[in-house]
């Protein structure tokens, strides 16, 4: 048997219909795509984690419940005890861990889009269906629609990521509300941004038993540790635990995790100078006539591009001048000629802003 129909025979017919998640190479580039945190850390930190790093061994399993790690996450982050947290290999684990828990024959999970694309792409590989509501033009939730379909599809699970990306807003308390009152499934508010705004979605969960919270620490500096965590009500936890594949979180993540934990107040202040770079680049964009700038409470900003140019052109010319962007045209029939800037440190930006100059002018 050739190995083609041997694949054929036994591949799941879900392959045929999605791609391997693809990212831009990036080497020796300024990179602006990808919600990184720019900086490193002062050397004497530096040199501190790496005594840390010193003592740990991998010869032996991880701690399995990442006790330590998820105490730290607690206090830092300030969630409450009466909740229990879960932690994944990355936050995009812990999407595939709560959707094979309310995976069943004819299942469906619901998303506003363009949203995280991520739930899409997971929903799909594990056969679960998959509805998707168009946000409105200007990227609100429309609410008739969201709550008709809610009706109509009655979702195992919805997420709804806050701020969402790519398009940098928070949803309105009414609407959110109403989509958490009209569903008889499970809510994730997907909370990946939330150093970047002043929302917290706690409020959502203290009122409400069926909503779940995932954060991420990737977007504040460590998106190369792998760390994403979840807090609910026990009952939810406890079950989506029976998932989670044992030692998902690897002893270097853990022993680094609980170290740099401890210096929040560094990656706090990194947060910070972000959030001052991204006035600054949003004001700097702006002056483009030929931009539409969306609000944004992330580190991203999302651009609407003048039918006059081309975003795909400018992110192509863009990585003449070595600057990586995200070009979002061909994602969503929303975002035609959008593109997004994750916002980076100062010399990044103002290099980027002397590129799109040169091209633009
Ligand atoms: C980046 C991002 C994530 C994934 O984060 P990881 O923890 O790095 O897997 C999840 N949700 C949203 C909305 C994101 O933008």
């Amino acid at each position: 048997m050739s190995l083609s129909s041997r694949l054929q025979k036994v591949l799941s017919p879900v392959l045929k219909d999605i791609k391997a998640y693809k990212v831009q190479p990036s080497t020796g580039m300024v990179k602006l795509d990808a919600m990184e945190n720019p900086y490193t850390w002062p050397e004497e930190i530096h040199q501190q984690w790496l005594d840390v790093l010193k003592d740990v061994h991998v010869n032996r399993y991880p701690d399995a419940d990442g006790t330590h790690v998820k105490a730290e996450l607690k206090r830092v982050m300030g969630i409450s005890d009466e909740y229990s947290v879960l932690l994944g290999n990355g936050s995009d684990e812990l999407i595939l861990l709560l959707m094979q828990g309310v995976l069943k024959p004819n299942a469906t999970i619901l998303a506003v889009e363009p949203s995280f694309v991520m739930y899409k792409h997971i929903a799909k590989t594990l056969h679960l269906n998959y509805h998707g509501v168009d946000l409105s033009a200007d990227f609100d939730i429309d609410l008739d629609t969201t709550v008709s379909a809610i009706i109509k599809t009655q979702p195992a699970m919805i997420f709804l990521a806050l701020p969402n990306n790519p398009t940098g807003n928070i949803f309105s308390d009414e609407k959110l509300k109403a989509i958490i009152e009209a569903t008889s499934g499970l809510v994730v508010l997907d909370e990946a941004y939330t150093a970047f705004t002043e929302y917290d979605s706690q409020q959502w969960l203290a009122k409400y038993e069926h909503v779940i919270i995932m954060r991420t620490v990737s977007k504040i500096g460590l998106a190369g540790l792998r760390l994403g965590y979840l807090f609910a009500h026990h009952r939810i936890v406890n079950e989506i635990d029976k998932l989670r594949l044992p030692y998902n979180i690897n002893t270097l993540t853990q022993a680094t995790a609980q170290f740099i934990l401890s210096h929040n107040d560094m990656l706090d202040q990194q947060t910070q100078a972000l959030c001052a770079q991204r006035t600054l680049l949003m004001q700097q964009l702006g002056d483009f006539d030929v931009f539409e700038c969306y609000p944004s409470e992330a580190n991203f900003i999302l651009v609407k591009v003048d039918e006059a140019r081309s975003a795909i052109d400018i992110f192509e010319q863009l990585k003449q001048y070595n600057i990586l962007i995200k070009c979002l045209d061909g994602g969503h029939p929303l975002l035609v000629n959008f593109l997004r800037f994750t916002v980076g440190k100062e010399e990044e930006n103002q290099a980027l802003i002397k590129a799109l100059s040169d091209i633009l002018h």
